[in-house]
């Protein structure tokens, strides 16, 4: 196995720095940095910059004009973005719709959906969670009931990610309730601008309504928007789940939120002292150091096995449990180095335009740390993962 960058990847790694320099205005990269809410627009912008350059659908085979790129480019591209503060890239219509289409959809819904994820006239949400349907989400109960050449959906979903901006919702929705659970289900492509449609938003401990509750009352969905066969949405379900756990571990995002921890523990005091001198803060914060650095080895090491052909399994799982841990304490790191400047943590700060109380680092602070307490829970939680580990690792 090898770790280290051959030429070629190192020259890939120059052209996307080169790109990033100039195309991504400091602005932007300014808010990202400082946690700011950059809104649909700049979203929007960014997924049009991408694909201008044709970056944005990188994990598309070429057979649908994707870039394709390996698994050692989208790593190398991930890593530089995070660094440059540049914006996420919404994943639902490409990392997740779109794959699902291209393997499971029809030919009608790959021309049709495939382009629109691409030029941004679909904003793409995830229609899976319900209440009482997380962990177990296969006891999931909106209903699809066939009427016609229609389907006329009832039901709740909940925890939708940025469904406020979405057009679009991918469902998953039961069409047998006499099936056994995972068998009874079917995937639908749901149009938002549907009659009998509510989103109604979810405020998140940071006061952002990143999550919604989307409410189906008899909406109807025209047959040809189900993806594959009806009651077979499970094995869909399933393999949309592993095209989002990619970049899983977040190692990119760490080592930002890591160098901005030591940034802040240089400039604040303790004792008269620059923080980052303080044995107890210097302790953990080489702790988290070290964590990250071994993990950024495990994750190269599971890159260069995906790159010879070898799928990651369980070893997603591990990535996820720890890349959580690592960016959540993070977090904790940055709360405490900032002190009481955490204290008057204002939405809007980060929200809008208005600006912070203290020091420019300290406003997205306490966000970003209530914030990523989701990020042990969504992509499947930390415990479902540690099951699945001792599973398949001890035979639990
Ligand atoms: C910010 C955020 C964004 C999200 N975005 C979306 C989205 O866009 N679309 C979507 O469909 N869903 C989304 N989700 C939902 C997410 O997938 C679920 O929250 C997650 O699967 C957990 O389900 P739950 O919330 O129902 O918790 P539950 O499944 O009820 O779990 C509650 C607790 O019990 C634990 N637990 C449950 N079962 C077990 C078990 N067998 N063994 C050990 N522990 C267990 C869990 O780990 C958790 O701590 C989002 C969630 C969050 C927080």
């Amino acid at each position: 196995m090898d770790l280290s960058y051959t030429d070629e990847e190192k020259a890939f790694r120059d052209e996307v720095r080169g790109f990033l320099a100039e195309k991504l205005p400091k602005e932007i990269s300014d808010k990202i940095r400082a946690g700011r809410n950059i809104g649909k627009d700049g979203y929007e912008w960014w997924h049009a910059t991408l694909n201008a350059r044709g970056w944005l659908n990188f994990n598309w085979p070429k057979e649908f004009g994707g870039a394709e790129w390996n698994a050692i480019q989208r790593h190398i591209f991930e890593e530089e973005c995070a660094a440059a503060y540049a914006p996420r890239i919404v994943p639902f219509g490409l990392s997740m719709l779109g794959p699902v289409l291209q393997k499971f959809g029809s030919k009608a819904q790959q021309d049709y959906f495939l382009p629109r994820i691409l030029n941004g006239e679909h904003w793409w949400c995830q229609g899976y969670s319900e209440p009482g349907a997380g962990s177990d989400l296969a006891s999931l109960k909106t209903r699809a009931v066939r009427d016609g050449d229609h389907y006329v959906v009832n039901g709740q979903k909940t925890w939708t990610t940025l469904a406020q901006y979405a057009n679009w919702i991918f469902c998953l929705v039961r069409t047998d309730p006499e099936a056994k659970a995972q068998e009874g289900i079917s995937f639908l492509l749901i149009d938002m601008n549907t009659p009998g449609i509510e989103v109604r938003p979810i405020v998140l401990l940071d006061g952002t309504p990143e999550v919604n509750e989307v409410f189906f009352d008899d909406v109807r969905v025209p047959v040809e928007n189900l993806v594959g066969e009806e009651n077979k949405g499970w094995t869909y379900a399933k393999y949309l789940l592993t095209h989002e756990r990619t970049n899983i571990a977040g190692v990119g995002f760490s080592q930002a939120g890591l160098d901005m921890v030591k940034r802040i523990a240089r400039i604040e005091t303790a004792n008269g002292r620059p923080l980052i001198e303080n044995p107890h803060f210097a302790a953990r914060l080489a702790r988290v150091e070290i964590d990250l650095m071994a993990m950024a080895t495990t994750n190269m090491r599971i890159i260069s096995k995906a790159a010879a052909g070898q799928a990651p399994g369980v070893e997603s799982s591990m990535l996820k449990v720890k890349g959580t841990i690592i960016r959540q304490e993070i977090n904790d790191l940055a709360r405490r180095a900032v002190g009481p400047y955490a204290m008057p943590f204002a939405s809007e700060a980060v929200a809008g335009d208005n600006d912070p109380i203290g020091p420019d680092y300290a406003a997205p602070v306490a966000a970003q740390y209530f914030n990523n307490r989701k990020l042990s829970i969504f992509g499947g939680s930390n415990e479902i993962q540690r099951g699945i580990i001792a599973k398949v690792k001890m035979g639990g």
